[in-house]
């Protein structure tokens, strides 16, 4: 009765969880009639009873009933929109960590209320994740009135700055500026993936800890879940900084690139993206850069910058895969067409296609910090998601993320006309009846949605369009808040909209445009609704059903069509077997569509292989980077302890004992004292405690290994108390906490890019017949234990030495500690800290920071990885 055409979303398995779902509506609607008693200021006292209950032992499924009636209450006074009762099962499902699928339009902004609501009594923060910047402050302004209401905080975090929704404030935006650690103390935290990913890693760059952020990772609800956990999940977030200069080399391998001929000197493989390169290639590079060998031992390097000038010049097109923007190369999602801000290709590539759009090169980065989405999302207590196409990949988010999907039925039942592909002999056939397609229904009114895979597709169509008569708008997800406009009226009466994929995602498309506009709204539903065409079909199918769904949204009319031709990429690579063969059969001319049940079958068999083939990829990323994972948690453990501990003299006088305990185990290996090499031993023990033990300090005739062990580290300790005693408790914890801290920053970068370059080489054991996965886990756990090796002598090497540097009035809570003039180590080292672009964070104080240099609370811009500049960042009050 409550949900009428329920009974036909019901499926095998899925009927039972819905069933527990729709269970929840009639306790909910139950106590309607009490809440719509209450006065506005009543509902934050009820809410704070229902917090109380949760911390006397009541589970918050208990409470659901009763907080959900109170938060749709709350929207229902607040937004003049009553939770439908579909509204209710998707915010329970959410409530339980699932996925949910509701179609576009169905308000999934607003269901997202109902489990942050219920989060909020365990006072604990829900990150709401959204697919850009603009969503998040939209959403969350949207919502707040709501919150609000139920005495909850609402922050959005962006790129620049972290907001506070202050219904204090007068005006349309109630929002104020508050520092990132506030806004994670709110109960809920709208924001992008990469916010919250990339303030994780900086957490783990903190000093101290005031300086983090966030307070764990509780509940997260992912809004278009599937683009951020499967279309997005397989570039890393990656915090970097510059290491070496080699961009004139990239020039010149720009440079010749083009003289090598495609299919004479190389190969190329469109599916995997690679290049093979022939000896004629080889031969004829080595001419044109005059060197000897491209494969010389000292010139390996050379050979990757040939490989990636090629890709760069043969594989990777623009406008397709990146688009150049201000100077920029940025990086197009090939899924949804969005650009990819503060990613990079890696090894090389990114800067080979700098190159040869002669753009700036940014130099080659070098690792500070890095996490996959996959792996920073597993972290949460509890993850939920929503979005309109889930299904098609439930199996990834059951293996992967433990995660079920349920599909919730519409609020009204969907009436939207899917029409067959159709398929046309070449592109320029297909296109110039799409254009007639498009143009007729313009005339009687109707509005389309026009949908394409790349930026270079939507201006050709525009071009046609354009010549046609037709006006349109044309969206390339450049600019989120501007294209969320156009997005929003791409349903008025004959309104063109050329849209790569994922332009404008996340704003809904009303019939008419305008809500209020019933008149239009009526007009454009007599035309037929919103009609959506397909331009190629995707690599998956959910990308596909994405477009298919920005049509017929709440019981609208609407219809859907597809226009291939032979030349689209997908039917190329995979189906071009059976159109060669259809083609011969029926000789068709070049505008007559070819309708074959044959070639739809094929094209989406196609992409069921491609979905799976995706998949296997991601799979097998996520089970390096496990290995990556468990290392990063163990590391980051050790560093909170770091910065948890007042004293951390202990700490050091572990890593003392071990290192004497080890060090004189290994110089006393023969039998009797006069064959020990003692006087290595005590040379080695100098090197880090400034002590000098001879052998005249023992008894030669009666001394034991334990005896010299003991005298060494009780010398040891006494210096250390020395220096502690010069300097003070407080003083000498903060240089240690100091150096461990640097020190571990310091290793853990070099450890990063030693298993990147471990697991670019891995593949090659597998010629050995050796398990590639197997091998990086054994060596993955050498470097790690060498890295631990590493920490303890590098801190051991400063903490007798480091030099205190007088500490004017500074912002930061540690001390300056300038560790240069201990030559024992700064052999062989470059003083990195003298350049303004050193990728390591220098600390100096109050008036040393120029205006342009690295900030020294050690932020980094996420955009381009590089540190924030103090102008920007702390210095920005100041100036
Ligand atoms: P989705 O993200 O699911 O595509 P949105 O959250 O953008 O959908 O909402 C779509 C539209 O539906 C919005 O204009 C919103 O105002 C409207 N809407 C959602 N829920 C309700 C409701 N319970 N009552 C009335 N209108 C609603």
């Amino acid at each position: 009765m409550v949900i009428k055409h329920l009974a036909k979303a019901m499926r095998f398995g899925e009927g039972k969880k819905l069933k527990v779902l729709e269970a929840e509506v009639p306790r909910v609607n139950a106590l309607e009639d009490e809440v719509s008693q209450l006065d506005d200021a009543q509902f934050s006292k009820e809410m704070a009873k229902l917090r109380k209950r949760h911390e006397n032992g009541e589970p918050l499924e208990s409470l659901l009933p009763k907080t959900f009636a109170l938060t749709r209450e709350a929207a229902k006074r607040k937004l003049d929109m009553r939770h439908f009762d579909v509204q209710i099962m998707g915010g329970a499902a959410l409530s339980q960590g699932k996925i949910t699928e509701m179609m576009t339009g169905e308000g999934k902004t607003l269901v997202a209320t109902l489990p942050v609501a219920l989060q909020s009594l365990t006072k604990e923060a829900t990150h709401l994740v959204t697919v850009n910047d603009y969503l998040a402050k939209r959403d969350a302004g949207w919502m707040a009135p709501v919150y609000d209401m139920l005495g909850l905080k609402v922050a959005a975090i962006g790129h620049e700055a972290a907001y506070l929704y202050d219904a204090t404030i007068d005006g349309d935006d109630k929002f104020r500026q508050i520092s990132r650690q506030d806004a994670y103390k709110t109960d809920v935290v709208y924001g992008t993936n990469s916010e919250f990913g990339f303030d994780y890693l900086r957490d783990n760059m903190a000093n101290s800890l005031e300086q983090k952020m966030q307070n764990g990772q509780p509940f997260a609800i992912i809004d278009e879940v599937d683009s951020i956990l499967i279309d997005e999940a397989r570039t890393p977030l990656i915090i970097s900084g510059p290491a070496e200069k080699s961009g004139p080399i990239y020039r010149k391998f720009s440079k010749i690139a083009p003289s090598l001929k495609l299919g004479e000197d190389y190969e190329i493989e469109e599916k995997t993206k690679t290049v093979s390169i022939t000896d004629a290639g080889i031969s004829k590079a080595e001419n044109l850069l005059g060197v000897d060998n491209l494969y010389d031992n000292v010139n390996t390097q050379l050979v990757d910058h040939l490989y990636g000038a090629l890709r760069a010049h043969s594989l990777f097109k623009k406008d397709v895969d990146y688009v150049v923007k201000e100077g920029e190369v940025l990086i197009v999602d090939e899924f949804t067409g969005r650009l990819m801000f503060g990613r990079r290709y890696s090894e090389g590539l990114h800067q080979a296609i700098e190159a040869k759009e002669q753009v700036a090169i940014r130099e080659e980065n070098q690792t500070l910090a890095t996490i996959t989405l996959q792996n920073y999302f597993r972290m949460y207590d509890k993850l939920a998601g929503m979005t309109g196409t889930a299904a098609t990949e439930a199996d990834e988010f059951m293996k992967i993320y433990d995660l079920e999907t349920v599909v919730i039925p519409s609020n009204k039942p969907l009436i939207r006309d899917d029409m067959s592909d159709v398929i046309y002999k070449t592109e320029e056939a297909k296109f110039k009846a799409l254009v007639e397609d498009v143009a007729k229904r313009h005339e009687k009114g109707q509005p389309v949605l026009l949908g394409t895979v790349a930026i270079e597709k939507s201006e050709l169509l525009s071009k046609m369009l354009k010549r046609r008569g037709v006006p349109h708008n044309v969206l390339n997800a450049k600019h989120h808040e501007q294209e969320a406009e156009f997005i929003a009226q791409a349903g008025k009466k004959a309104a063109v909209t050329v849209a790569t994929n994922m332009a404008g995602r996340g704003v809904d498309i009303v019939l008419g445009g305008n809500p209020q506009d019933e008149k239009e709204a009526e007009q454009v539903k007599a035309s037929g609704g919103l009609h959506v065409i397909g331009t190629e079909r995707h690599e998956a199918r959910r990308i596909d059903n994405q477009l298919r769904g920005r049509s017929a949204r709440q019981g609208d009319p609407g219809s859907t069509q597809f226009y291939l031709s032979v030349g689209d990429d997908l039917m190329r690579i995979f189906a071009a077997d059976k159109i060669k063969w259809v083609m011969e059969k029926f000789n068709l001319p070049e505008d007559q569509p070819i309708e074959h049940r044959m070639i739809s079958k094929s094209i989406e068999t196609a992409q069921k292989q491609v979905e799976s083939h995706n998949f296997s990829i991601r799979k097998h990323t996520l089970e390096y980077d496990d290995v990556m994972n468990k290392q990063r948690e163990i590391f980051y453990g050790e560093r909170d302890k770091v910065l948890g501990h007042e004293d951390l003299t202990n700490q050091i006088n572990d890593f003392l004992a071990s290192m004497i305990e080890s060090a004189v185990a290994a110089h006393t290996t023969s039998g009797y004292p006069e064959e020990w090499d003692l006087k290595s031993l005590f040379a080695f023990y100098h090197q880090f405690v400034p002590v000098k033990v001879t052998e005249k300090d023992f008894n030669m005739d009666t001394v034991t290994t334990d005896e010299i062990r003991d005298y060494l580290l009780e010398k040891a300790v006494e210096q250390l108390d020395e220096r502690r005693k010069t300097l003070g408790d407080e003083q000498f914890n903060q240089m240690i906490r100091y150096i461990l801290l640097e020190v571990m920053s310091e290793r853990w970068k070099e450890h990063l890019s030693q298993l990147d370059y471990l697991r670019e080489g891995i593949n090659l054991r597998a010629l050995a017949q050796r398990d590639p996965l197997v091998e990086f886990k054994n060596e993955a756990f050498n470097n790690f234990e060498q890295l631990n090796e590493s920490i303890k002598e590098d801190c051991l090497h400063y903490v007798f030495r480091a030099e205190i540097v007088e500490q004017p009035e500074s912002m930061l809570d540690e001390a300056v500690y300038d560790h240069s003039d201990y030559s024992a180590i700064s052999e062989g080292e470059t003083a990195s800290d003298s350049s303004s672009d050193a990728q390591t964070t220098t600390y100096t104080a109050g008036p040393k920071v120029g205006r342009n240099d690295p900030c020294p609370c050690g932020k980094t811009n996420p955009n381009t990885g590089k540190p924030m500049k103090y102008k920007k960042c702390c210095g920005k009050e100041a100036s």
